[in-house]
C-alpha cells in the first residue's frame, strides 16, 4: 500500500471522451466563420431532439441557464414557491432564486438519492408554482409518481436532467430516454463532468411549442429577429427587444462538438453500464458498504457511481488514503441548505415535512468512485482493493 502516488498512474474521478472527431468537427464553423447561433446549433438541436424523442430542443450556454429559462417559462415569478430537493448541486436551488422565488426543500429517498414522492404532498401550498425534480447522478427519479401528483395539483414539472443524457425510464411499458416529454421541460448539462460534453453547454427539451419559442427569444436578448433571418433577408430588417432577455447562447463550436458527442453517447453509456455492473458485483463483498441500486423502472447512465461508507467509517480518512494510493474520489452530493448561501438567507428556506435528514446523511457518508470510459478492469480492481483497505483501516 505504501507505494508513493507519484510512481503510479493516477486514477482520476472522471475523464471526458474527446478526440480527433471533435477536432475535425470544430473545423466546420471555424472555416465558414459562422461561430454562434448558426447551422451547427440548429443541427445539434434537431439531432438531440430526435435522440431523446422530444418535439423541441433548444440549446443554451449551460444547464443552470436552462433551468432559469425553464422556470420562467413555467411562470415562476417573485414570491412563488418551487418544490425541489436540497440534496443536489447548488445550481438546482439557485435557479429558483434567480426568479425571485423560494425553494421549498423536500427530502430524498435513501436508495435512489432522488426526491421522495411521498413527501411532496405536504410541501405543496397555494403558492407552489412548479416542481423541479432532479435525476441525480444520472439515476432517473420516480417521474410517474411525481407527474401524477403534479397533474392533480395543476403544477408543471421541470426535470433537472443535468446528469441524465442517455438515462432511460420505463414509461407505459416502454423504455424511453430522459428528455422525451414526461414532465413539461427537461434541462441537460454538457459540462465535462457529465457523460457527454461540449466544454460547457445545456439543452432544454419540451413538447410545448410556446415554451420553445420563449426559450429561443430569451436566450438571445429577446431579440425579435434571429441572426439567421437578418443574414438571409434581402430587405433591411430592424429588430426590437420585446421583453427582458438574456445572453444564454451556445456557440457553433460547442454545438459541432456536441454533435460528435451525441453520436458517441450510446457507446459511452453502454461502457459506463458495464463498469457499474463490475463495481456492483465486486463491491458487494465489502461489509456495510451501501451500493447504488436501479429501481426496476430505471436505467441509469451512471454519470457518477456513489456508494455510502459503512456506519462508523471516517469518509474523509478513506478519501485521503485512496488519494495516497493514487485514486481520486469525491464526496457525495451536497445539500444546498447547509451552505452559507442558503443558511444565511434572511427568509430561511421553508420545508414542511420535518427535515432533510436523509439527504444530510447521504451527503455525509456518500463517496463517488472513479468511473470513465477509458477505465480498465485493472484500474477498477485497484479502486476496489484500495477502498476495502481504507474502510478497514478507518472504521471504528
Ligand atoms: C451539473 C449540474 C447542474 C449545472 O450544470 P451546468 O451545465 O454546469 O450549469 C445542475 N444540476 C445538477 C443536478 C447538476 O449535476
Amino acid at each position: 500500500m505504501s507505494v508513493p502516488a507519484i510512481e503510479r498512474t493516477m486514477i482520476p474521478i472522471a475523464k471526458p471522451v474527446v478526440g480527433d472527431a471533435e477536432l475535425e468537427a470544430v473545423r466546420r464553423p471555424l472555416s465558414t466563420g459562422w461561430l454562434t447561433q448558426g447551422p451547427e446549433v440548429a443541427a445539434f438541436e434537431r439531432e438531440f431532439a430526435a435522440f431523446v424523442g422530444a418535439p423541441h430542443a433548444c440549446a443554451v450556454s449551460n444547464c443552470t441557464t436552462a433551468l432559469h429559462l425553464a422556470l420562467r417559462a413555467a411562470g415562476v415569478r417573485a414570491g412563488d414557491e418551487v418544490i425541489t430537493v436540497s440534496h443536489s448541486f447548488i445550481a438546482t436551488a439557485n435557479a429558483i432564486r434567480y426568479c425571485g422565488a423560494v425553494p421549498v426543500f423536500v427530502d430524498v429517498h435513501p436508495d435512489t438519492y432522488n426526491i421522495d414522492p411521498s413527501r411532496i404532498a405536504s410541501a405543496l401550498s397555494p403558492r407552489t408554482r412548479a416542481l423541479l425534480v432532479v435525476h441525480q447522478l444520472g439515476m432517473p427519479c420516480d417521474l410517474a409518481a411525481i407527474v401524477e401528483q403534479a397533474r392533480r395539483h395543476g403544477v408543471p414539472v421541470i426535470e433537472d436532467a443535468a446528469c441524465a443524457a442517455g438515462s432511460e425510464i420505463l414509461w407505459n411499458g416502454r423504455w424511453e430516454r430522459i428528455g422525451r416529454p414526461h414532465g413539461d421541460i427537461a434541462c441537460f448539462s454538457f459540462h465535462p463532468r457529465k457523460v457527454m460534453t461540449t466544454g460547457d453547454g445545456g439543452m432544454l427539451t419540451t413538447a410545448n411549442p410556446e415554451f420553445d419559442r420563449q426559450f429561443r427569444l430569451w436566450r438571445q436578448h429577446s431579440m425579435s429577429v434571429s441572426d439567421a433571418a437578418r443574414h438571409t433577408s434581402q430587405k433591411v430588417v430592424v429588430e426590437e427587444y420585446t421583453e427582458l432577455g438574456f445572453n444564454y447562447r451556445m456557440t457553433d463550436l460547442q454545438a459541432a462538438i456536441g454533435r460528435v458527442q451525441l453520436e458517441r453517447l450510446p457507446a459511452m453509456v453502454e461502457r459506463r453500464r458495464a463498469l457499474a455492473q463490475n463495481y456492483l458485483s465486486r463491491l458487494a463483498a465489502i461489509p456495510g458498504l451501501h451500493l447504488p441500486a436501479e429501481p426496476e423502472w430505471a436505467r441509469s447512465n451512471w454519470q457518477s457511481f456513489c456508494v455510502r461508507v459503512p456506519a462508523g467509517c471516517d469518509r474523509g480518512a478513506v478519501m485521503q488514503t485512496m488519494l495516497d494510493d493514487g485514486i481520486s474520489t469525491r464526496r457525495g452530493v451536497m445539500c444546498a441548505h447547509t451552505e452559507p448561501a442558503y443558511r444565511l438567507e434572511a427568509w430561511r428556506t421553508p420545508r414542511r415535512d420535518g427535515g432533510l435528514g436523509v439527504g444530510e446523511s447521504i451527503s455525509a457518508d456518500g463517496l463517488i468512485l472513479p468511473l470513465y470510459d477509458a477505465m480498465s478492469e485493472a484500474d477498477q480492481s485497484r479502486v476496489v482493493a484500495s477502498l476495502e483497505d481504507a474502510i478497514g483501516r478507518h472504521t471504528e
